[in-house]
């Protein structure tokens, strides 16, 4: 994947989990893509598959287990993981998401300092050289 301004497909409604989540992935060497709905997040990936979808479960109309539903009725998309970034701790919800179609799941409150390696290794991506040194 060469693209590297348009690698992450960030499908979120809390800006500052927006703004938090695009600093660790620009950070990471990723470029970012925002959704911050069902609707706005296919409408970007049907336009230009990204490398990964980031996905939060709570969203306003359709939630992420429906985004990650239809998102898996796109052929174009049939290789692109899809993490799911949620706060809900309730069992299930881990099997809630892959069965929807998610390659893996993070918890939130994210962790800053571990968040970019594990969407990288659940999405089964090598990851980049950083833009900066890390701190
Ligand atoms: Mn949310």
């Amino acid at each position: 994947m060469s693209d590297l301004e348009d690698s992450v497909l960030l499908v979120e409604d809390n800006e500052h989990n927006r703004y938090l989540i695009r600093f660790l992935l620009e950070r990471g060497g990723y470029g970012v893509r925002e959704a911050a709905d069902g609707p706005a997040a296919m409408h970007s990936a049907r336009e230009r598959p990204p490398a990964v979808i980031l996905l939060d479960i709570q969203l306003p109309g359709m939630d992420g287990y429906q985004v990650a539903h239809a998102l898996r009725e796109l052929p174009a998309l049939a290789g692109v993981p899809i993490v799911a970034v949620t706060s809900y701790a309730m069992p299930g919800d881990r099997e809630k998401a892959l069965a929807a179609g998610c390659t893996g799941y993070i918890e939130k409150p994210i962790d800053p300092a571990t968040f970019v390696t594990e969407m990288e290794t659940l999405a089964g991506l090598h990851a980049r050289a950083p833009r900066e040194p890390r701190p």
